[in-house]
């Protein structure tokens, strides 16, 4: 019997940062295919709530993805409960907006260290659990619009973000030969705890009428890209970038000619 294209069935995923926003949304939909999931956060009433919403055969774990020692134990507990590690989503982040002339050393540092080194020391721990596995896998790093544009105020994030498709890139060809994929979700406007405030004023209607799919994205936008790039039909796409922004990222939609 073949396996069926989209189907995570008997796949252990991990999800950074998936107790909210846009990692939520992918852990439900990797859970609704058939992976087993464990999410990772920080905040105990959102992990309690995500624990909930996951329930029995799924798991999620308190971890900080700037931790080296606290990354690789949770991959080994993963490993030792469930099997196996199949899948990784690197999800967690963080924004600090502010001029650049205003920006401290530790804002710039924060937002580096948050997505770019935790990203690494969670591919570094999972690629390894992946090798010692023998069955290949899949990595997905969460960049964004901002790794393709320069926008004003995000200099610490942009930086993080287009270093986000570097990594994406050497890591797809260097973990090819294992058979593990890896490759990277650039998602547009999508509203959540991120960036609810902006998106909820004047801005966010501003952003609507921009983008060519005249509306915002929602997490959920985010689910079946992460599907297909988790699943066996993306077993020859590695080392490369999906965009998922409406068509924000290619043009002003508010000019017509
Ligand atoms: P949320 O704020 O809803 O989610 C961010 C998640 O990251 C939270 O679960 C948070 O958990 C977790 N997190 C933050 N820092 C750490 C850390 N040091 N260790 C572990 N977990 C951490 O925002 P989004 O869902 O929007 O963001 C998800 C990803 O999508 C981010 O990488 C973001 O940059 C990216 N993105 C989002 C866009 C959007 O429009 N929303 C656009 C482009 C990219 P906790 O609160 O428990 O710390």
């Amino acid at each position: 019997m073949t396996t069926p294209l989209f189907s995570l069935s008997g796949r252990v995923a991990l999800v950074t940062g998936g107790n909210g926003g846009i990692g939520r949304s992918i852990a439900l939909g990797f859970k609704e295919h058939g992976a087993t999931v464990v999410v990772t956060g920080r905040n105990p009433d959102k992990n309690a709530a995500m624990a909930a919403e996951l329930g029995v055969g799924h798991a999620v774990v308190e971890l900080d993805v700037r931790d080296e020692s606290a990354v690789g134990q949770a991959v080994a507990d993963i490993v030792a409960r469930f099997g196996s590690l199949d899948i990784l989503v690197n999800n967690a982040g963080i924004a600090r907006r502010m001029a650049v002339l205003e920006m401290s050393t530790a804002d710039w540092t924060d937002v580096l260290e948050t997505h770019l080194t935790g990203s690494f020391l969670c591919a570094r721990a999972g690629a390894k659990a992946m090798v010692i596995g023998g069955r290949g896998g899949k990595i997905i790093n969460i960049g964004s619009m901002y790794s393709l544009l320069g926008p004003p105020n995000l200099v610490n994030y942009a930086a993080a973000k287009t270093g986000m498709v570097g990594l994406t890139r050497a890591l797809g060809v260097e973990l090819a030969v294992h058979n593990i994929q890896v490759n990277a979700l650039l998602p547009g406007w999508h509203k959540t705890d991120l960036n609810r405030a902006l998106l909820d004023g004047p801005l966010g209607e501003e952003i609507r009428h921009k983008t060519p799919a005249r509306r915002l994205g929602s997490p959920d936008d985010l689910a079946g890209a992460a599907i297909f790039l988790a699943s066996p039909a993306s077993d020859f796409v590695t080392a490369t970038t999906l965009v998922v922004d409406g068509g924000y990222s290619v043009m002003d939609r508010r000019w017509e000619e």
